[in-house]
């Protein structure tokens, strides 16, 4: 799963279609969708008009979880959708109701056991629902996509992902936190680079997955540029030190 994924949450009709096809030209190999943005047809038009072959972009959609119990029509509906045989990654976008959480998941293992989806996760689930469904299953989630960012950083919640040998995904990265603080603003002037492009890298710096969102040609690139510096020891404790 690349570290690095474009976002495409509001992006709809023709604006989805280019922006992921500017975002693929740029390099993105990891696109976030889910049935419920409405743009997975532009999703997999644009993969097509990219001309990068299927089998070398991670695709990750999701499970509206009022489709809990139809898991396997939405699932049909995506790849029909998306115009392929399977998804990199399926996600359960919010927990449902607490009746519906074990088999929700058990019906994720099976469809992945059938080979449609490569692999499963969840969006939005406490440690104590990933432990639950674990418990029950046998089988941890792989992802757990949740909101972060600098002022949304919580350690214990990082290192418990860790723990548990989930790949925690950040969503939300760029509005979470003010792009205007001090702290930001000062080392992006330090590396000659945007307050964006250091609030992207500090999640690379932790190990945590990010998937930046722009309609915006020139942010769909710089937000991609993030490898041509590092924040040092210090500057992440000064930007983790931001959490509200
Ligand atoms: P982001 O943190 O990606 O921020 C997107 C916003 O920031 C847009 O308004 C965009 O505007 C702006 N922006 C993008 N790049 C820059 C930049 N370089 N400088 C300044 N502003 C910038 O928010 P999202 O909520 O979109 O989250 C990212 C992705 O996470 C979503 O697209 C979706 O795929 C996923 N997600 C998942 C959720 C879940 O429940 N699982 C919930 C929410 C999001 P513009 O387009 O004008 O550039």
């Amino acid at each position: 799963m690349p570290m690095l994924g474009f976002g495409t949450w509001q992006l709809r009709g023709n604006k989805a279609r280019e922006a992921v096809r500017v975002a693929l030209e740029t390099g993105y190999r990891h696109l976030d969708t889910a049935t419920m943005y409405g743009n997975e047809v532009q999703v997999g038009q644009a993969i097509r008009d990219s001309g990068v072959p299927r089998s070398e972009v991670f695709v990750t959609t999701k499970l509206p979880p009022e489709r809990a119990g139809r898991e396997r029509e939405t699932l049909e509906a995506s790849l029909r959708d998306l115009d392929t045989d399977y998804v990199d990654l399926w996600l359960i976008h919010w927990p449902p109701p607490a009746a519906r959480l074990r088999p929700t998941w058990r019906a994720f293992q099976a469809l992945r056991d059938e080979g449609l989806v490569r692999d499963i996760g969840v969006s939005n689930y406490s440690l104590a629902q990933l432990d639950d469904v674990s418990a029950d299953s046998g089988e941890m989630p792989s992802v757990n996509q949740i909101r972060w960012s600098p002022s949304e950083h919580d350690p214990e919640v990082l290192a418990g992902h860790g723990e548990r040998g989930v790949v925690l995904e950040g969503y939300s990265g760029l509005k979470g936190t003010s792009l205007q603080g001090p702290v930001l603003t000062s080392i992006a002037a330090a590396h000659g680079v945007s307050v964006a492009q250091v609030v992207l890298r500090w999640h690379l710096e932790h190990g945590i997955v990010v998937i930046p969102k722009s309609s915006r040609p020139e942010r769909i690139r710089s937000n991609f540029d993030l490898f041509g510096f590092s924040l040092t020891a210090d500057e992440v404790a000064r930007i983790d030190a931001l959490t509200l």
